[in-house]
């Protein structure tokens, strides 16, 4: 008898709980990972993410196969795919853990209930966050809209549990699948990602050794050094969370069993819960205000070339400059740049946000579908517990209190003091918020 396990966005074999079944089951195991680019609602992945999940099942494939078994990659809508095999496989039982989006959420509700009904066994697990949306409620039994209280009421519940172990044996019956080569995830012409190559190993290996680096050395500064680009105080779990090469149950127990101050950290790992739990609740974030009075707000016609501007890092405001060139060559952005650069777009150039979200979605390499257009949102002040619309980061400001000594400009725009600012920030700033007249207006 065989266990199917279908991989998502856990790409790891450690704290793997629906693999932790199969392999509990004692029978053999077959790994799929499916490429669904055509099921309805479902975010074709941006063009940094590719590149990292190409790596990282790339990785995958090899840790499985040193286990004795092989990961089958097929490429289509999963609810065609995940039956088709389990019937190559002769699969008696499915295991996968869960996802929170609408879209997915639908795939995988219809798929148990198919699959049940042709005789499988199904079963979902907790993998990929530490208090999953439902179980976190207020007293009204409502979604949370605020941080603190989610983020309070999640420290009452039972605390995480502890990672499980990683199964030694993967052996399981030899399935056709498809080259990951054949699924084109890596750019060619042109290949834009040497810079990515350079920062960055994707995979379950690397991403331990950053966690325990991390809180070797760089946790002892994080509450002190986070908002300062220069230094490199904060974790860069990110992409590793964002593809499941790590769990969050991982990263807590390490965190919470060093030696390390982990406070602040462990609250950013809340941050990541809230995002998904506001998807979960409102699964049109990457598209909808969360706020409805901001439909109001009069974005002018959109400015193509500020646009174009402020993603190729030529703005003439140098904080600015350098987090965009940082996220073009790295596939990263530190946070409070992230915080700096969605301000100027929004609040100088009166550019919508989601015109901004878009292209971090297909910058980041740890995009991913509820942090992203939480965090949007929350600059743009349309989102959960946003920061008020009239608060305009002002990007030269910053600079002097978290760039203090120039390195991070001059590591990634020295030029930029050179070239002419293409909006002047007082005056910008001035009608954004003569803009957002509007939306106080609508309520
Ligand atoms: P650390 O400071 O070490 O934090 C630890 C972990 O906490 C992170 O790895 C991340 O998983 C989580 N975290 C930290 N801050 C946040 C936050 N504000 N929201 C949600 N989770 C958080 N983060 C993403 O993972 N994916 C995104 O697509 C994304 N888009 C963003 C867009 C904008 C406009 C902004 C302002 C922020 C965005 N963030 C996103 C949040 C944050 O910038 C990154 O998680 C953080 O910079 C990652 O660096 P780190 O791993 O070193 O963070």
């Amino acid at each position: 008898m065989t266990s199917l396990v279908w991989l998502r966005d856990d790409l790891r074999l450690a704290d793997n709980p629906a693999l932790r079944a199969a392999a509990d089951r004692g029978e053999e195991i077959v790994v799929l990972f499916v490429l669904d680019e055509e099921s309805p609602g479902i975010r074709p992945l941006g063009g940094a993410a590719r590149w990292w999940f190409h790596h990282s099942l790339a990785e995958l494939g090899e840790r499985i196969a040193s286990r004795g078994g092989t990961l089958v990659l097929r490429r289509g809508p999963a609810a065609a795919v995940v039956p088709e095999v389990v019937r190559d496989a002769g699969a008696t039982a499915v295991y996968w853990n869960r996802r929170y989006g609408g879209p997915e959420r639908e795939i995988d509700t219809d798929l148990k209930a198919r699959l049940r009904g042709d005789g499988v066994e199904v079963a979902s697990f907790a993998g990929s966050l530490l208090f999953e949306p439902w179980t976190v409620k207020t007293g009204a039994g409502t979604p949370y809209g605020v941080f603190t209280p989610f983020w309070r009421a999640c420290r009452q519940l039972p605390a995480p549990r502890a990672p499980l172990a990683e199964p030694r044996s993967l052996d399981g019956p030899a399935v056709d699948g498809e080259d990951l080569d054949t699924w084109g995830l890596l750019p060619t012409r042109p290949d834009w990602a040497a810079g990515l190559r350079e920062r960055w190993t994707p995979g379950e290996r690397a991403a331990r050794a950053r966690l325990r680096e991390f809180l070797g050395e760089d946790a002892a500064t994080y509450d002190r050094a986070r908002d300062e680009p220069a230094v490199g105080a904060t974790s860069l779990l990110s992409p590793r969370l964002r593809w499941g090469e790590l769990s969050p149950f991982t990263v807590w127990e390490a965190a919470v069993s060093s030696d390390a101050p982990i406070g602040g950290f462990l609250s950013e790992i809340g941050w990541r819960e809230f995002a998904w739990h506001t998807l979960f609740h409102f699964p049109d974030l990457a598209t909808s205000n969360l706020r409805p009075a901001f439909d109001a707000f009069p974005w002018p016609p959109l400015a193509e070339d500020r646009l174009d501007a402020w993603q190729r890092g030529q703005t003439g405001v140098p904080l600015v400059d350098a987090g965009m060139r940082e996220l073009w060559h790295t596939g990263f952005m530190h946070n409070r740049v992230r915080m700096v650069t969605a301000s100027f777009l929004v609040k100088n150039l009166l550019i919508d946000w989601r015109r901004g979200e878009e292209w971090f979605w297909d910058t980041l390499v740890d995009a991913d579908s509820a942090s992203n257009p939480f965090n949007w949102q929350w600059v743009a002040g349309s989102g959960a517990d946003a920061a008020p619309y009239f608060r305009v980061f002002n990007p030269e400001l910053q600079a002097k209190k978290f760039d203090g000594d120039g390195r991070y400009i001059d590591e990634w725009a020295p030029d930029s003091m050179d070239i002419e600012p293409i909006v002047d920030l007082g005056e910008t700033r001035r009608a954004a918020l003569a803009a957002y007249e509007a939306v106080r207006a609508a309520g």
